[in-house]
C-alpha cells in the first residue's frame, strides 16, 4: 500500500502535495517524493523516511510549478531509499505508482536490451521507461500510456506527468485505488477520499482499467483500449475537517479513545438503541435463505471475521468459513452459487479481498461487503453493503475499525438469527441490549489506562510476548499480538490457549510475558489449566479477566487486570481495548513511530 496525490492548475502545487501526502502517510511512510512541471521541465525531490523529511528538503530546495504528483511509499520491490523513492522518471516522463508489477523482471530485461538505464530496484521504474519508449516512437502521451499498460501485468494506480506539456496529467487504475477530484479551475488525483476531501468534495472513482487525461479545467476517461467512457462524479461524505488529532499525542491514541462514541454511532444504524430492538436493513431480506457463509479478509479484518464465525455458527446456526483473502483467492471454493460471500475490509480496497469478491460476482454468488468506506471498490462491487461507520482511521494500527467491524458482524448475526428463528425474540433482545451496553463498558475500561501503561513498562524490553485466549477471545489474542508487533516491533504471537502445549510452550522460558484473555465464560477453567502449565515454565502471566474470573486464580505471581463483567457476546469487543492500549503504550515507551 502507498499513497498517491496529484494536483493540476494550482499555484501552490508543492505545498498541496505535501499536505495531501501527510494525510496519506497512514498508507505507507518509508520514503516520499514529489515531481512538478515548470515551464515544461520536470523537477523532482525525494527523501528517505517520513513526509517531514521531504518537507525539510523542500524548504532548503523548493520546487515550483502548476502541475505535480506526489507519493508516500511502502516498499514492495527494492529497499526504502532515496533512489527507490517515487516519482521515477525516464526521458520526458515522471511516474508515481501504487501496486506491484508482476512481470517487471521480464520487462526490465527487455528494456535494458533497448539501452534503457535503470537507477532503482523498483518494479515501478519499468513503467516510466516503457511509456518513454513509446513516446520516442512518436505516440501521443495517451497512446504511449495505453500501449505501455497493455504490456504490464499486476496492480497499479498511476499518476504521470510529461515534460513539455504543461497543463496535462495522466492517471490510470488497475487493482489499486484511485479517484479524480474535480475542483474549480484545478483538478486532483488521490488514492482515497481522505487525501482529497480537504481539496474538493466532488470525486470521480475510476473503474478497473480506466485511464484518464486531466487538465486544470476538465478530465476525460478512457477504458484500457482507449475508448472514451463516462464516469460519474459523486460527492464524498467525508467532512473536510474530520482528520485532526484533537489533543491526543497520536492518531492511534485518539482512535482508541473515540471508540465509545464511534461504536455508539455505529450501533444506531443496526439497533434502535432506545427501544433496544433490531433495525433490519432491506438487504438482509435478500440473504435470509443463505445456508453457508464464506468470509474473506486480511490482517485485523481477518481477526474480526474469526469472531464473526463463532457468532454466526453459535447464534444463527449458519455454517461459516473464514479464510485469509490471499489464500482464499487461489483455492477452489465450493458451492459459491448457494452461499453468501462476506468481504471485510476497513478501506474497502484490500486487493486480495477485492479479488475474491470479483470471483464470487463472476460465479454469481451473493456478496456482502462490510466496509468502512462507502465509496470504496468493495462497496461499489458488492451486491449488498454494510457500513461500519468508524470514520476515517489514520493510525496505521487498526483499532476503532476493528471494534466497529465486530459491531456490524454482531448485528448481522442477530439479523440472521431472527430470520432463521434460531433464537426467540427475548433472547435476541437480550443480545441487542448487550451490544448497546458496549460503549459504556468500554468507557470504564479506558479509565483504567494507567494500568495498561504499567503493563507496557513491564513488557517493553521483552523479546517475545505470547497472547492466548479461547473461543471468541482467541482472535482477540491474535489481534493483540498483531498490534504489538506492528507498532512496537516486539515479536509476538497469538495462540488458542489449548494449543500452547502442542509446541509453542517450548518457547516459554523464565520471564516471557504471556497475556491471557480470559473473561469468566464456560471455558475459563480450561484456560486456567493452561496458565498453570505456563507458570511451571516461568512465564510472566498477565491475566485479563473479570471479578468472577480473577477469584478463580490464586497465585500471587500472576498480574491480574479486572474488567467489568459483561455478556459474552461483547467480551471480544471489550477485551480488545486492553490489548490495543498495551500495544500503544509499549510502542510509545520504546519510541517507535506509532502512527
Ligand atoms: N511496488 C512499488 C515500489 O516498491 C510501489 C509500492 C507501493 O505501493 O508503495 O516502489
Amino acid at each position: 500500500m502507498c499513497g498517491i496525490i496529484g494536483v493540476i492548475g494550482h499555484n501552490k502545487v508543492s505545498s498541496l502535495l505535501i499536505e495531501g501526502l501527510k494525510r496519506l502517510e497512514y498508507r505507507g511512510y518509508d520514503s516520499a517524493g514529489i515531481a512538478t512541471l515548470l515551464n515544461g521541465k520536470i523537477d523532482r525531490r525525494r527523501s528517505l523516511g517520513k513526509i517531514e523529511n521531504l518537507k525539510r528538503l523542500l524548504k532548503k530546495s523548493p520546487i515550483k510549478g502548476n502541475v505535480g504528483i506526489g507519493h508516500t511509499r511502502w516498499a514492495t520491490h527494492g529497499i526504502p531509499s532515496k533512489t527507490n523513492a517515487h516519482p521515477h522518471s525516464s526521458g520526458d516522463v515522471a511516474v508515481v505508482h501504487n501496486g506491484i508489477i508482476e512481470n517487471y523482471d521480464e520487462l526490465r530485461k527487455k528494456l535494458e536490451k533497448k539501452k534503457f538505464i535503470f537507477e532503482s530496484d523498483t518494479d515501478t521504474e519499468v513503467i516510466a521507461h516503457l511509456i518513454s519508449y513509446y513516446l520516442k516512437k512518436n505516440l501521443s502521451p495517451l497512446k504511449a500510456t495505453i500501449t505501455a499498460l497493455k504490456k504490464v501485468e499486476g496492480a497499479f494506480a498511476l499518476g504521470i506527468i510529461f515534460s513539455g506539456i504543461n497543463n496535462y496529467l495522466i492517471c490510470a487504475k488497475r487493482g489499486s485505488p484511485l479517484a479524480i477530484g474535480k475542483g474549480k479551475n484545478c483538478n486532483y488525483i488521490g488514492s482515497d477520499s481522505i487525501a482529497l476531501a480537504p481539496l474538493t468534495q466532488k470525486l470521480c472513482y475510476l473503474n478497473e482499467g480506466d485511464i484518464a487525461e486531466i487538465t486544470s479545467k476538465d478530465f476525460r476517461v478512457y477504458n484500457q483500449n482507449g475508448k472514451r467512457v463516462k464516469r460519474s462524479i459523486t460527492t464524498t461524505s467525508l467532512a473536510k475537517n474530520k482528520i485532526k488529532m484533537g489533543g491526543y499525542n497520536h492518531f492511534m491514541e485518539k482512535e482508541i479513545f473515540e471508540q465509545p462514541a464511534v461504536i455508539g454511532d455505529a450501533l444506531k444504524y443496526f439497533i434502535d438503541t432506545k427501544k433496544k430492538k433490531l433495525l433490519i436493513p432491506s438487504f438482509a431480506k435478500k440473504i435470509k435463505k443463505i445456508k453457508e457463509i464464506y468470509i474473506a479478509a486480511c490482517g485485523t479484518s481477518y481477526h474480526a471475521s474469526l469472531i464473526g464465525k463463532y457468532w454466526l455458527e453459535k447464534y444463527a446456526n449458519i455454517k461459516t468459513e473464514v479464510d485469509i483473502a490471499s489464500e482464499f483467492r487461489y483455492r477452489n471454493i465450493i458451492n459459491i452459487k448457494n452461499s453468501l460471500g462476506i468481504f471485510l475490509s476497513q478501506s474497502g480496497e484490500t486487493a486480495d479481498t477485492l479479488a475474491v469478491l470479483r470471483y464470487f460476482n463472476q460465479q454469481k454468488g451473493k456478496t456482502l461487503g462490510i466496509i468502512n468506506s462507502a465509496e470504496s471498490s468493495i462497496a461499489r462491487e458488492s451486491n449488498n453493503v454494510m457500513e461500519t461507520h468508524a470514520g476515517p482511521e489514520i493510525g496505521v494500527a487498526s483499532t476503532k475499525a476493528f471494534t466497529t467491524q465486530l459491531v456490524a458482524l454482531g448485528a448481522l448475526t442477530l439479523f440472521m438469527a431472527n430470520f432463521n428463528k434460531t433464537m426467540g425474540r427475548n433472547e435476541i433482545n437480550k443480545l441487542s441490549n448487550a451490544l448497546v451496553e458496549a460503549p459504556g463498558q468500554i468507557s470504564k475500561i479506558l479509565k483504567m489506562d494507567n494500568i495498561f501503561h504499567k503493563i507496557a513498562t513491564n513488557i517493553k524490553n521483552a523479546k517475545n510476548v505470547l497472547y492466548i485466549g479461547r473461543g471468541t477471545n482467541y482472535p482477540v489474542a491474535l489481534e493483540g499480538a498483531l498490534k504489538l508487533k506492528e507498532i512496537s516491533y516486539i515479536h509476538a504471537e497469538g495462540y488458542p490457549a489449548g494449543e500452547i502445549k502442542h509446541g509453542p510452550i517450548a518457547l516459554v522460558e523464565k520471564g516471557v510475558p504471556v497475556i491471557v484473555i480470559a473473561p469468566s465464560d464456560q471455558l475459563i477453567d480450561k484456560t486456567i489449566s493452561n496458565v498453570e502449565e505456563l507458570l511451571s515454565r516461568g512465564a510472566k502471566i498477565i491475566f485479563i479477566s473479570d471479578k468472577k474470573g480473577i477469584k478463580k486464580i490464586n497465585n500471587k505471581k500472576i498480574t491480574t487486570i479486572c474488567l467489568p463483567e459483561s455478556h459474552e457476546i461483547i467480551s471480544p469487543i471489550l477485551y480488545s481495548i486492553p490489548v490495543q492500549l498495551i500495544a500503544y503504550h509499549t510502542a510509545v515507551l520504546k519510541g517507535t513511530d506509532v502512527d
